[in-house]
């Protein structure tokens, strides 16, 4: 499942290459076809990346809001003649380039007006500017007044939004916190520095294009295979304490962390 970091990756794509200028819609797989004629040949003004939420707003206040869910992928092209290979639910593309869209869960026109409505029921996102501070004011609130456990409360998209299961991995083992603790046993300082890691790692992710979060790669441009503390190491030494890191189900998703060094 992609983590906001590539939603992003995918907005400013759009906002390269496609913002601007006419873009033509269609559905080679047919599901989206009637959908696609509301805004064919319209302007797009520009994407946005809210958390997971991909939005598309054309010049007749219609947006196309797109989630990609667990199998929904996108492939970019420098051409706009491209065989369709497979289910491509949607098709954007101009003169010069083109985006293909395959197997999302939710792809939609709606009212741009209605955008807003979308955003409030999401949680902040780290992903996006934050000058006066008010996204991490809303998260850390929320995490401290919250008798839930902050492994859940990371996966929990009106709370944060865009984190996924590796970063919630990572983030909880680089605050060395067990993803047991509830939210409203965090220290004001742990919940600020958990969301600045968050805004952090995030913008690596989205300027490397794939999740990296152990400290010495952040900056360093060679690409490793092993990137993570504790995301699927279950098993393996700890690379902080030695401990076996632990694999559990939470809420039926998979929870990695070490036992060892996250309290
Ligand atoms: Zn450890």
């Amino acid at each position: 499942m992609p983590e906001g970091h590539s939603v992003q990756r995918t907005a400013n794509w759009f906002n390269k290459h496609l913002a601007g200028s006419k873009v033509r819609v269609d559905s080679p797989q047919g599901r989206f076809t009637d959908s696609a004629k509301l805004v064919s040949n319209r302007k797009l003004i520009r994407a946005r990346a809210i958390g997971k939420q991909l939005f598309l707003d054309f010049d007749n206040k219609k947006t196309v809001r797109i989630h990609l869910g667990i199998y929904g992928k996108w492939r970019y092209f420098d051409s706009n003649k491209v065989e369709v290979v497979g289910q491509v639910r949607a098709r954007f593309f101009n003169a010069a380039k083109l985006a293909d869209l395959r197997g999302p869960t939710i792809c939609e026109v709606i009212e741009t007006e209605l955008v807003d409505q979308h955003k409030k029921r999401l949680g902040p996102d780290p992903t996006n500017p934050d000058p006066k501070k008010l996204n991490q004011e809303r998260f850390v609130k929320r995490v401290r007044a919250s008798k839930s456990a902050i492994g859940l409360l990371l996966m929990n998209q009106s709370v944060i939004s865009g984190v996924g299961n590796v970063y919630r991995a990572e983030l909880l083992f680089r605050a060395k916190l067990s993803p047991y603790r509830l939210g409203s046993s965090l220290s004001q300082k742990q919940a600020v520095e958990l969301w600045q890691d968050a805004v952090m790692l995030m913008k690596v992710g989205v300027a490397k294009g794939f999740m990296v979060t152990r400290q010495e790669q952040l900056s360093s441009r060679k690409i490793h295979d092993e990137r993570n503390y504790v995301y699927k190491r279950e098993g393996l030494a700890c690379l902080r304490c030695r401990s076996n890191v632990a694999l559990e189900l939470m809420a039926t998703r998979k929870l990695y962390y070490c036992p060892g060094c996250q309290k």
